[in-house]
């Protein structure tokens, strides 16, 4: 079972948490075009090795914050809030 170190909990099995997606997606400005949206909401990489993932704690605290895991051993290498502008 992996473990999921949550910021607030510390580590926690996976059953507590919820992917919620990739990390890296960056929102494009209102007057990009549409091809531009249109990747934002449905084109996704599947990266193999590290990358950076969204991770709700759905059942604990049901906060939300990043972690940089290894797809391909599926180790957790970090885990940190997110953080605001
Ligand atoms: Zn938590």
């Amino acid at each position: 079972m992996l473990l999921i170190p949550c910021p607030w909990c510390g580590k926690r099995a996976q059953t507590e948490f919820t992917y919620r997606g990739d990390a890296t997606v960056e929102r494009p400005d209102l007057a990009d075009s549409d091809s531009q949206w249109y990747d934002y909401v449905y084109t996704r990489d599947n990266p193999r090795g590290e990358h950076t993932e969204w991770w709700h704690h759905t059942g604990g605290c049901r906060k939300w914050f990043k972690v940089r895991r290894n797809t391909w051993t599926h180790e957790v290498i970090s885990s940190e809030p997110p953080v605001r502008d």
